[in-house]
């Protein structure tokens, strides 16, 4: 093994902090890891490109396994008192009736539910119990720019501007680039994903309460070539309005009135509110894609979460895998970086090609899954100005009771799913 080397460039004594494990990106895969190595006595550093954690349209879905991994640390009835919705399963209504393809209350786990809850909330919450932690650093408003490497191309932390613009060092023993699906840090690795893209693209925007209203916590309806849902947010309803990949320019070109119309085409009961929604500013823009990297490491340094495979929204994956990616890493890495940090010594990439290894078959499988999916239904019902009804052999294999549970099973808690060691 190697012993650390020191930045080959000079910095101000008070601006470089020198910590284990520097995590870049405070969403969910890089708030869980930092609390879990904190937790096994590991030095971290957390750093956030924003000042806080607050989000609009970001996925809201705590899935049942991070329920779990909640409840194994002692976290869960804390996490449940914070504001949320329970989901028992996803329904979308077709012309005989409403489909319910995902039913997490079969599920055998103590939450048979999808807890919907502001992203902001979870993420401070998170962040809050790891900063009880005297090894925990947490610091909002940095923003990576550089990765600090030896000759050779090992990485031995960052470099990041503060709030005010100033320049700072954390000289790390592995860096974890969880800097979300347009990462910077798997950027200057020189890391480039393989993409695809999903037949879809989705706008979001806000649409008021009223009394009487379903009280459902998500409803989604399949219109003539387009898809709408509606997802609970306490106070106000977040609207998503799904259409056919790289049709938004010529929606933009018919103008906001032609969103008004094809939303409400689903979902009449919400026309008179759409008219609320009057100016582009009020929609944001999601263009939807899958991607994967083919390696999620070199030395010095590991990506988790979107900044190693983005996923395409189908079945709401994206934030299961990136925690579960988390737990993973914290399980294979929390032994060898506690050794370095006694030993003075750099990690053997062994141990980060081990995450990889672990992580990526679940994500590879879960992918193509998504795949077929998007191409059997989403770019069908999508293409066609037929009101939408699943395939008659889904309906079928649905039936089958060995197969009624899966598709709540894989939303729940994906495949080969990562659990915490026993003792982390
Ligand atoms: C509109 C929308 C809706 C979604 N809905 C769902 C859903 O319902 N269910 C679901 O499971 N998934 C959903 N997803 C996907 C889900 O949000 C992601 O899969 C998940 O957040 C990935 O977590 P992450 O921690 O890997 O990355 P992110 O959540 O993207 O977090 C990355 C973090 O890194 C920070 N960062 C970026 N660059 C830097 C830098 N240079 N320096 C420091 N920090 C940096 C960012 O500010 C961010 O906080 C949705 C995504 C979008 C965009």
């Amino acid at each position: 093994m190697k012993m650390l080397e020191v930045s080959r460039r000079p910095v101000g004594a008070d601006s470089a902090v020198r910590t284990t494990c520097c995590v870049v990106g405070g969403g969910p895969a890089g708030a869980v890891l930092a609390l879990l190595l904190a937790r096994r006595g590991i030095d971290v550093t957390l750093l956030e490109a924003h000042s806080d954690f607050d989000r609009k349209f970001r996925g809201d879905t705590i899935h049942p396994s991070v329920m779990e991994l909640m409840h194994e640390l002692g976290l869960a009835d804390e996490l449940l008192k914070l504001r949320h919705v329970r989901v028992a399963g996803l329904s979308v209504q077709t012309p005989k009736g409403p489909f319910t393809p995902v039913d997490f209350s079969r599920l055998k786990t103590r939450f048979p539910y999808m807890t919907v809850m502001p992203q902001t909330s979870f993420l401070e919450f998170v962040t809050g119990e790891a900063t009880r932690l005297p090894n925990f650093r947490l610091v909002m408003g940095a923003r990576v720019k550089e990765l600090i490497e030896e000759e050779g191309g090992a990485v031995r932390g960052v470099r990041y501007k503060n709030r005010s613009g100033e320049e700072h060092e954390v000289r790390a023993v592995l860096t974890v680039g969880a800097d979300g699906r347009g990462s910077r840090v798997r950027r200057l690795a020189g890391f480039e994903p393989k993409k695809t893209s999903p037949p879809m693209d989705v706008l979001w925007f806000e649409l008021p309460k009223e009394e009487g209203d379903p009280v459902e916590g998500w409803i989604a309806r399949f219109g003539r070539g387009r898809i709408a849902i509606l997802i609970d947010r306490f106070d106000h309803w977040q609207a998503g309005y799904i259409v056919p990949k790289g049709t938004y320019p010529e929606l933009r070109r018919a103008g906001i009135a032609a969103l008004r119309k094809g939303f409400a085409g689903p979902l009449p009961e919400f026309a008179a509110r759409m008219e609320g929604v009057r100016d582009w500013r009020q929609v944001s823009f999601l263009s939807v894609e899958s991607s994967r990297c083919e390696r999620w490491y070199k030395p010095g340094l590991l990506l988790i979460g979107d900044a190693a495979h983005a996923m395409s929204p189908i079945g709401g994956v994206g934030i299961n895998y990136a925690i579960q990616d988390a737990v993973a890493a914290a399980n294979t890495l929390a032994g060898p970086l506690k050794e370095s940090e006694d030993r003075l010594v750099s990690l053997p990439q062994r141990h980060v090609a081990a995450v990889q290894r672990k992580r990526q078959l679940p994500t590879r499988v879960i992918q193509t899954f998504q795949a077929l999916i998007q191409r059997k239904v989403f770019a069908n019902a999508l293409g066609s100005d037929e009101p939408f009804s699943p395939p008659p052999m889904v309906r079928l294999l649905l039936r089958l009771p060995v197969l009624r549970a899966l598709p709540a099973r894989i939303i729940a808690f994906g495949l080969l799913p990562a659990r915490l060691k026993r003792g982390a």
